[in-house]
């Protein structure tokens, strides 16, 4: 299809209905079904060429792309792609390009320190309180800059073993433990029921306090957002889910009613983007679509500076561009909209906020600051107190 980048900008919610499909007689109804969007993914280079004007960087891309992270597109995703336009920010995310195979000395192949960090297989204790638990290696569609290709989509090099009984013993032994965070790969593309077979035995366990779902589900496959989803998450309270949306076109009417039927089920949103060359890294994008997040009840939580991962350089924009974007957003916007901008420091360090600079002098008489506008105040530090004791 074609779209006008104008729209993006004017954060219009439009529809991603069948589209290619209709023409090849998919009905609206198996459309809307999440099993039939599963078994109808763009996997091969023929069917991308059937829809797509494919550069020689995209072509060569696919054909690699089979040794190290698969390709898979969901027809919903897919239709949110330009034809004509290889720069076009959908196609940037998922479809492969020969630069995937270039590497250079900083990129590695667990950029954040992971396997080192794995108590369990498959559990990745970094932080005190809270830990990340890797339940499945396969998503509705691969990200092209997956932080986590090395285990995911079964192409790569290494295996995800996820020992889900010896998880849980960790989980149970380990009291400091409040907070799980389910990820992977992607949680959301388990069965209702294996899902809550999880959730459940994490629920048993009683110093969990805390529970969350990374998914990018609501926006590869909005039709897996079914009201039965909804009311078996709604029965582990407090659980939290964290999407992922780059680009104000993802959110479309029916990744609109995915996210609503979420939290109206009590479950609040948070964002995590990625912040990518071409696709968000510039103010305009990134402002219209924290304000369009807002506008379906999702909370920018996190800008992902992107993580050294292999083959990634086509898509890594400056960290000054970041700061820059984030300041763009401070004051000129609603402060719910701003999420925190992160670098996960590499070789596993953590996420380490990177702000722009606000506080341009301070001393122990004073704070020297400059607001969004760039005009700048002062604020006196509180005099020392004097010690009733030695200053009488
Ligand atoms: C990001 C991450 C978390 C969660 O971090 P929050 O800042 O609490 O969202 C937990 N564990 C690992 C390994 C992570 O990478």
């Amino acid at each position: 299809m074609h779209h006008d980048p104008a729209l993006d900008l004017e954060k219009t919610f439009r529809s991603s209905a069948p589209g290619y499909w209709a023409e090849r007689g998919v009905t609206p109804e198996q459309w809307n079904i999440h099993t039939w969007q599963l078994k109808n993914r763009i996997t091969s280079l023929a069917q991308l060429e059937e829809h797509l004007n494919l550069s020689e960087e995209e072509r060569s891309g696919v054909i690699l792309s089979g040794t190290k992270l698969a390709m898979a597109i969901t027809p919903h995703f897919f239709n949110l792609i330009d034809q004509d336009d290889p720069e076009c920010p959908i196609r940037r995310q998922i479809i492969p390009r020969i630069e995937e195979t270039w590497t250079s000395p900083y990129e590695m192949s667990d950029p954040c320190g992971e396997d080192s960090h794995m108590p369990v297989p498959g559990l990745v204790h970094r932080y005190p309180d809270r830990v990340l638990f890797l339940v499945t290696d396969r998503c509705a569609a691969y990200c092209r800059y997956c932080t986590r290709s090395r285990v995911v989509s079964g192409a790569g090099e290494q295996e995800l073993e996820t020992d889900y009984e010896a998880a849980f013993r960790y989980l149970e032994e380990h009291t400091e433990v409040r907070d799980v965070l389910l990820s992977g790969g992607d949680p959301l593309l388990f069965s209702d029921g294996k899902l809550e077979k999880i959730l459940s035995r994490l629920r048993q366990i009683e110093h969990i306090e805390f529970l969350r779902i990374g998914s990018r589900i609501p926006v590869f496959l909005p039709q897996r957002i079914t009201p039965a989803l909804c009311e078996m998450l709604q029965k582990y309270h407090p659980l939290f889910m964290s999407v992922h949306v780059n680009h104000p076109r993802e959110l479309t009417i029916e990744v609109k009613e995915g996210l609503e039927r979420l939290a109206n089920h009590g479950i609040p949103l948070g964002n995590q983007s990625v912040f990518l060359r071409g696709v968000n890294d510039s103010v305009e994008v990134m402002k219209a679509l924290v304000q369009k997040l807002l506008m379906c009840r999702v909370k920018p939580y996190y800008l992902y500076q992107l993580d050294l991962i292999e083959g990634s350089s086509h898509l890594q924009a400056p960290v000054a561009k970041g700061i820059e974007v984030i300041e763009g957003l401070r004051g000129h916007t609603t402060g719910y909209a701003i999420p925190q901008y992160v670098i996960d420091a590499p070789g596993g360090g953590g996420k380490v906020p990177v702000n722009p600079d606000y506080v341009l002098q301070r001393n122990e008489e004073r704070v020297v600051i400059r607001n969004f506008e760039g005009r700048t105040f002062e604020y006196p530090e509180p005099a020392v107190q004097p010690d009733p004791i030695l200053d009488y």
